[in-house]
C-alpha cells in the first residue's frame, strides 16, 4: 500500500475537488476497493437555492465508482435533516431511502449511498470507507478481534458485523463520539472507516492503518505455505488451454440453468497455485469475505474435485456431479433462510478446477469479469486470514441477508430487459466483410457475443474491434480461420470456447464463387470450390455439432447456401455443385441433430453485391453468362425478381437472425430465400 496523496496536486483544490481527488486515489487501488465498492464524504457549508447557508453532507451517490467518480456523483444531503433521525429507534431500509430522498439538496442528484447515514452520523468532516483486503483478512478469521487489536492498536474501534443500514450507522456514530481519540474503525467482516478534519487527514489515516494491517499479515505469512502445499500441479500451458477449451462447453452446460451464462477463463499463476493447493477444496467453501463480495461472487464457488484433469470423460462427469451438488446446496441454503423473496439465479459465479484454473460466469463477459477481479482478491484475503488463524467469515444468515438484500434486489429490477440474443454466443465464418460481417453486426446488436472468423487475422481483428467499440469490450473476438483446413477449424472453435465458454449459434457463410463452363473448368478450380463451398461447411459444422452436443443446450446452425441450388446457372458449375453438397449436408445435419435440440437451416440469398464474393471479375463473368451488358447487370438482377427489390446483406442478416433466435424454435431443415422472389428458385 502506498500513500499517493500529492500536496502539489491537491494544493488549491476547493473542498469538493479534494473529495474527488481522495476518492479517486482510493478507487484506483484494487487492494482497497473493487468494482464500485467503498464510499467517501465531506461535510461543508453550501449556499442553497435561495442563497441561504446550509450545512451539507456530500456523499458518494449510489451506482458510481470511486476510481472514476466526478463531482456530479456526490449527492448533497442537508445535515440538519439527516441528524434529525439519529435518535430514532430504528428505520427500515425503505424508510431510510425514502427519508434521505427528502433530505437531498437537489432531486437531480443520484440517490445517496446506502451508507449515507453512517457518514452523516460520524462527527468528523471528511470520511473514507473501503473494503481493504488487508483489513478484511485481519478481521475474517477465528481470532479477528485480537488480530485487529494486535495489528492496529487500541485506538482503532471495532464494530461486530451488522448489515449496512440505519442501525449500523447509529452504532458507528455513537462509538466514534464516545471515543474522541479514535483514528479509525473496523467494521468486522466488512471494511475500514477513517475520518479527519480534511480529506488529506482521512486518507492518510486510511493508508496508514491499511499499511499496519499489511505489515502484520506479511509477518504472519512469512515462510509458511498458507494453502498447505501442492495437491494438483497445473497441466502444462499448452495442454491446460487445450483441456480448458474442450471442457468449457461441458462446464457452461452444467451451470446454465435456468439461464445461459458466459464463461471467462483465467489461469494466472495466483489462481493455479490456489486451486491446486491442499487447502483449496476446504477454504474455498467457507464463504465470501464481505457482504459486498457476495453480490458478485455468491457465497461460495463451485469447486470441482478433479481426480485427473487430463482425462476428459472423467472430468466431464465430475463437473456435472459437482455442479449438481452445488445447486442442491444452494436450494437448501435458500430454503433454510428464505423470506418472502423469490430465489435469485442458482448459478455459481466462480468455478475452480485444480490443474486448470478458474472460470467466472455472468450474463455477458463484462459481468463475468467482476467476480474474477473480486475472487483474485478473495484468494489473498483467505491466504492472509489462514496465516493469522483459520479463515472465518459471515454466518450463513448474515450471508443470506446480504445476498437477498432488498435494496440490492431493487437495483436488479432497474436493469433494462435483455435483448433477443443476450447470453448467446455466435461463430460466423466469412465475417470480415459482406454478408458475414452484416450478420455478425446484427447479432451483436441483439446482444450476442460473436466470433469473427475469416481467413485474414488482421481483417477479423478489425471487425471485432469495431463491434467492441460499439457494444463494449469482450463482445467480439477475431479468430483467423481457413475453413478448408481441419486443424485451423479446430483451433478456431477452441479459441471461441476459451473466449466465451461455449457456443449457441453458428453461421457457416464463408464461400468463393469461381466461374467457367464445365468443358473449360480446370480440376483445380473445381476442387478449390469444393474445398471451400462443401468441405469447409463440413469441417465447420462437424466442430459446431460436437461442441453443441457437449454443451447439451441445443443450438442453431445456419448455412448460407444460394438460390443456385434450386436454380443453377450456366458457367457456374463448380460453384453450384459444391453449394448443392452444402445444402444436402445441412439436411443431413438437421436429421442427425434434431434429437439434441440443434436446428439446422439454410439461407438462400440471390446476388448480394456487397458480398466479398462478388469481385468485379465475377460480376463481369456473370453478366457475360447471362448475356447482359455489365453496366445493366445489377439493375437486371433487381428487375428479374417478383418484388423488383434490391436485396442487401442486411436483408440476409435479418433472415439469419430469425434462424438464430428462438423465433424459429420449431423450424429445422428449412430453406429461406432472400431474393426478392424468384419463381425458378422456389424451394421444392
Ligand atoms: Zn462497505
Amino acid at each position: 500500500m502506498q500513500n499517493l496523496w500529492s500536496e502539489i496536486e491537491a494544493q488549491g483544490l476547493e473542498p469538493i475537488a479534494q473529495l474527488t481527488y481522495m476518492s479517486r486515489l482510493i478507487g484506483a487501488d484494487t487492494n482497497l476497493v473493487v468494482w464500485g465498492g467503498g464510499n467517501t464524504s465531506l461535510k461543508l457549508w453550501e449556499k442553497d437555492f435561495r442563497g441561504r447557508d446550509v450545512y451539507v453532507l456530500r456523499v458518494k451517490g449510489s451506482g458510481s465508482d470511486l476510481k472514476t467518480i466526478e463531482r456530479k456523483h456526490f449527492t448533497g444531503i442537508r445535515m440538519e435533516d439527516a441528524l434529525a433521525v439519529e435518535s430514532n429507534e430504528d428505520m427500515s431500509d425503505e424508510e431510510m431511502v425514502a427519508y434521505l430522498a427528502l433530505c437531498q439538496t437537489a432531486h437531480t442528484d443520484p440517490r445517496g449511498s446506502i451508507e449515507t447515514l453512517l457518514h452523516a452520523f460520524l462527527p468528523a468532516k471528511a470520511v473514507a470507507h473501503s473494503h481493504a483486503d488487508a483489513i478484511v483478512a485481519l478481521c475474517n478469521n477465528t481470532r479477528g478481534a485480537e488480530a485487529v487489536r494486535e495489528a492496529l492498536g487500541e485506538s482503532v474501534l471495532q464494530i461486530p458485523y451488522r448489515r449496512p443500514g440505519f442501525l449500523l450507522s447509529k452504532e458507528v456514530g455513537a462509538a466514534v463520539r464516545a471515543n474522541p481519540d479514535a483514528t479509525g474503525l473496523v467494521l468486522m467482516n466488512h471494511g475500514l472507516i477513517t475520518w479527519g478534519e480534511t480529506c488529506n487527514e482521512a486518507y492518510d489515516r486510511h493508508i496508514a492503518l491499511t499499511e499496519l494491517a499489511e505489515a502484520y499479515l506479511a509477518n504472519r505469512r512469512a515462510g509458511i505455505s498458507v494453502f498447505g502445499g501442492v495437491k494438483a500441479s497445473p497441466l502444462t500451458e499448452a495442454r491446460r488451454r487445450e483441456v480448458a477449451a474442450a471442457i468449457a462447453p461441458v462446464l457452461r452446460g452444467a451451470v446454465s440453468a435456468p439461464k445461459r451464462m458466459l464463461l471467462r477463463y483465467e489461469d494466472s499463476e495466483t489462481v493455479l497455485e490456489y486451486v491446486g493447493s491442499e487447502a483449496a477444496a476446504r477454504v474455498s467453501q467457507i464463504g465470501a469475505a464481505t457482504p459486498d463480495h457476495i453480490l458478485s461472487t455468491k457465497t461460495v464457488p463451485l469447486f470441482v474435485p478433479a481426480t485427473n484433469p487430463d482425462e476428459l470423460p472423467l472430468l466431464s462427469q465430475e463437473i456435472r456431479d459437482a455442479a449438481q451438488a452445488w445447486r442442491e446446496r444452494y436450494f437448501a441454503y435458500f430454503e433454510r433462510n428464505r423470506t418472502d423473496q423469490p430465489m435469485l439465479d442458482p448459478t455459481p459465479r466462480v468455478i475452480l478446477i485444480p490443474g486448470l484454473g478458474m472460470w467466472t460466469t455472468g450474463k455477458d463477459l463484462k459481468a463475468a469479469q467482476i467476480p474474477a477481479d473480486i475472487y483474485r482478491h478473495t484468494i489473498q484475503i483467505i491466504g492472509n486470514a489462514e496465516a493469522v488463524s483459520g479463515y472465518k467469515t459471515l454466518s450463513e444468515p448474515d450471508a443470506f441477508s446480504a445476498e437477498y438484500w432488498g435494496l440490492e434486489l431493487y437495483k436488479l429490477t432497474l436493469a433494462p430487459p435483455e435483448k433477443e440474443l443476450a447470453r448467446r454466443t455466435a461463430l460466423v465464418t466469412g465475417a470480415a466483410n459482406g454478408i458475414g460481417r452484416a450478420i455478425a453486426e446484427r447479432f451483436a446488436e441483439e446482444g450476442a457475443h460473436v466470433a469473427i472468423c475469416d481467413i485474414d487475422a488482421d481483417d477479423c481483428r478489425a471487425v471485432a474491434e469495431a463491434i467492441n467499440k460499439k457494444h463494449g469490450a469482450g463482445r467480439a473476438v477475431g479468430i483467423a480461420m481457413d475453413v478448408t483446413q481441419e486443424a485451423a477449424v479446430r483451433r478456431g472453435f477452441a479459441a471461441l470456447a476459451l473466449a466465451f465458454g461455449g457456443l449457441d449459434i453458428v453461421v457457416s457463410n464463408a464461400g468463393i464463387a469461381p466461374t467457367g463452363r464445365v468443358e473449360d473448368l480446370a480440376l483445380e478450380t473445381w476442387e478449390r470450390s469444393f474445398a471451400v463451398n462443401a468441405t469447409g461447411h463440413f469441417l465447420v459444422a462437424r466442430e459446431a455439432v460436437k461442441m453443441l452436443r457437449a454443451q447439451g443446450m441445443g443450438g442453431s446452425v445456419v448455412f448460407n447456401v444460394t438460390k443456385n441450388v434450386f436454380a443453377p446457372g450456366a458457367d457456374f458449375g463448380a460453384y453450384s455443385c459444391a453449394k448443392a453438397a452444402e445444402a444436402q449436408l445441412a439436411r443431413i445435419l438437421a436429421i442427425e441433430n434434431g434429437a439434441y435440440g440443434i436446428r439446422v437451416n439454410m439461407l438462400n440469398p440471390d446476388a448480394i453485391f456487397e458480398a466479398g464474393l462478388w469481385t468485379p471479375e465475377l460480376k463481369a463473368e456473370r453478366a457475360r453468362a447471362k448475356g447482359i451488358p455489365l453496366e445493366k447487370f445489377e439493375e437486371s438482377i433487381q428487375q428479374s425478381n417478383l418484388l423488383k427489390a434490391k436485396v442487401t446483406a442486411m436483408d440476409v442478416a435479418e433472415a439469419a437472425l430469425f434462424f438464430a433466435s428462438e423465433r424459429s424454435a420449431k423450424t429445422t431443415g428449412a430453406v429461406l430465400p432472400i431474393d426478392g422472389g424468384l419463381r425458378e428458385a422456389f424451394p421444392r
